[in-house]
């Protein structure tokens, strides 16, 4: 049997976007049908408890340091570069549902592109990770976010876009470089997120938001396969069941 949840991987509320011009919803709480799932899964009625989640992003932005500091709460200083693919699991329990996230990160290098299709495949969501202090780094996400695109349905997958390294920027760049990124996110339908794997800054929330969303979308994707019956039978629904996914488009305030 598996060892309890860590305490400090626990969710209970969906976890705040970073910024509302370019988050995946700006509801403040969990869809009212995942919550009636929850319960009602206690009873093991329905099987939705593990997400693969890819990273992608040039080389050295900071990939490996973003997934090693949320695992381990600390800085990994021994700079090593990946070596092909590898994937760590991160376990949760969200809205008293054991959850996990399969992590996958990989190299950049193009020597294994070869490998990136099995990679990429089945993802419920994927990871653009950019460095906030390079602009290449940037303009080349959406190449990366293309490609893993192939492999995937993109009406169903949640795409991030992180910008890693804020520490090395100074407000006035970062404001700059944000400008871009926000652009991009709402171009993308992707959410944007900066952080520091230096500093610990976002880290948490951000894998607690990638954690929560992909819950959500695979509850609810389950109640759809199932024809969620034995959900609407225990509950009424809110009348602003649409409203918790709003489309980016409909936002306009900034972070
Ligand atoms: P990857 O190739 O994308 O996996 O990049 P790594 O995670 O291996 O990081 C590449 C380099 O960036 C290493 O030298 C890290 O120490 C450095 N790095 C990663 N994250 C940060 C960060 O948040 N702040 C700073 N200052 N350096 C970072
Ligand atoms: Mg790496």
């Amino acid at each position: 049997m598996l060892p309890p949840v860590k305490k400090d991987r626990i969710i209970t509320d969906l976890p705040k976007f970073y910024c509302s011009n370019a988050a995946l919803h700006t509801k403040d709480s969990f869809h009212p049908q995942v919550k009636a799932a929850c319960q009602e899964q206690k009873t093991g009625a329905v099987n939705f408890n593990i997400a693969k989640v890819i990273v992608v992003g040039d080389v050295a932005v900071g990939k490996t340091c973003l997934i090693s500091r949320f695992r381990k709460g600390a800085f990994d200083k021994n700079y090593k570069a990946t070596i092909g693919v590898d994937f760590e699991m991160e376990r949760f329990e969200v809205l008293g549902v054991p959850f996990s996230l399969q992590l996958w990160d990989t190299a950049g290098q193009e020597r294994f592109k070869c490998i990136a299709s099995t990679y990429y495949r089945g993802a419920q969501a994927i990871i653009v990770v950019f460095d906030l202090s390079s602009e290449s780094s940037l303009a080349h996400a959406r190449q990366w976010l293309e490609d893993a695109m192939k492999e995937n349905d993109p009406s169903s997958v949640l795409l991030f876009l992180v910008g890693t390294k804020k520490d090395l920027s100074s407000p006035e760049q970062l404001q700059q470089v944000e400008q871009e990124a926000i652009r991009l996110s709402e171009e993308l339908r992707a959410e944007y997120w900066a952080v520091s794997a230096k500093s610990g800054d976002g880290v948490k929330d951000f894998f607690f938001r990638v954690a929560s969303l992909t819950f959500e979308a695979n509850v609810l994707s389950e109640l759809e396969k199932s024809g969620s019956r034995h959900i609407s039978d225990i509950i009424r629904l809110s009348d602003d069941t649409e409203a918790n996914h709003t489309p980016i488009k409909e936002k306009s305030k900034c972070c």
